[in-house]
């Protein structure tokens, strides 16, 4: 925060900082901590606050540091009538001109609130790829409005949920905020999920997790699966050749030697997976630990 109460902003005078300190102290926290990698553990991500609380030049730089350092971009907007007004009588023009001045509107960015949009910001917000994190409880406790999240999907913007400050939300609780969202089906919506075609693809994405997870389990299923229809195809053979000396069914008996080798290449490639999954965690382990703990601000 940079705009206090002695420039109109909302902050005292004695919670904020200047420009140039908060830049920097952004460029050595993404320098010291952001991990890039899609598994990271840390993310960095820029976040001034509202238009309430920031200067639009604050803004606008905070934007080209992201855009260098290629890190993601977060404020809150469009939350309150009053902000709108505010934004009105402070820029001249709707919150979502003025964070499309400052070059936030980008698939960079996603945006806590999104109450105060009318349908062509939805577009706009659609067409650049910026995301809403819709605060339902926060919004109710404040009455603050309605987030138009039905019309943002239609729209094809991205969703998700968020529970605000704790001062504005009481509990800082992201089931509730799946119950205060989710719960009852807005009127005159329906569902977007087919039964069968996204029953299969959750039912795909739970496997592929676990197969990621846990491969020695999974593999290891495979492998008494295959153990199992190899002995049972491989006995009678056996019974066969011990009775008699002969094994007049070939086939069966190399189809049965065929399932055994599978069983057990299947247990190896388990074992050989379980140890990258572990040695993997691992590292991100080591790499979170050497992260010093933070030192208390003077
Ligand atoms: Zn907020």
């Amino acid at each position: 925060m940079n705009l206090s109460q002695r420039d109109g902003g909302l902050p005292p005078d004695t919670v904020v900082q200047d420009e140039d300190t908060i830049l920097a102290d952004s460029e050595r926290l993404i320098a010291r901590y952001h991990d890039g990698a899609p598994d990271a553990m840390v993310q960095i991500a820029l976040a001034p606050c509202s238009p309430f609380t920031v200067t639009r030049s604050l803004m606008t730089a905070t934007a080209a540091l992201a855009e260098r350092t290629s890190v993601r971009l977060h404020t809150h907007l469009a939350e309150t009538a009053d902000e709108v007004a505010f934004c009105l009588a402070k820029f001249g023009c709707r919150p979502l001109d003025y964070l499309e001045q400052a070059g936030w509107l980008t698939d960079r960015t996603w945006l806590a609130h999104g109450v105060h949009f009318d349908a062509g910001e939805i577009g706009r917000l659609a067409k650049a790829g910026t995301c809403v994190s819709h605060c339902a409880c926060s919004n109710q406790i404040l009455a603050s409005g309605t987030c138009r999240v039905c019309e943002m999907e239609q729209a094809g913007m991205r969703v998700g949920l968020g529970v605000d400050g704790s001062a504005s939300n009481n509990a800082s609780n992201m089931m509730q905020e799946v119950r205060a969202a989710y719960r009852n089906r807005a009127a005159g919506t329906t569902s977007k999920l087919s039964t069968f075609k996204d029953g299969a693809r959750i039912l795909r994405a739970i496997l592929a997790l676990i197969q990621h997870e846990r491969p020695l389990q999974v593999f290891s299923l495979m492998a008494v699966g295959l153990a199992v229809a190899g002995t049972s195809l491989g006995m009678p053979v056996l019974a066969e050749y011990l009775q008699t000396g002969l094994v007049p069914r070939l086939p069966t008996a190399l189809l049965s030697t065929g399932f055994v080798l599978l069983s057990s290449l299947s247990l190896i490639c388990g074992l050989i997976l379980d140890a990258i999954s572990r040695s993997r965690k691992e590292n991100k382990r080591l790499a979170y630990l050497a992260i010093p703990a933070p030192v208390a601000c003077e």
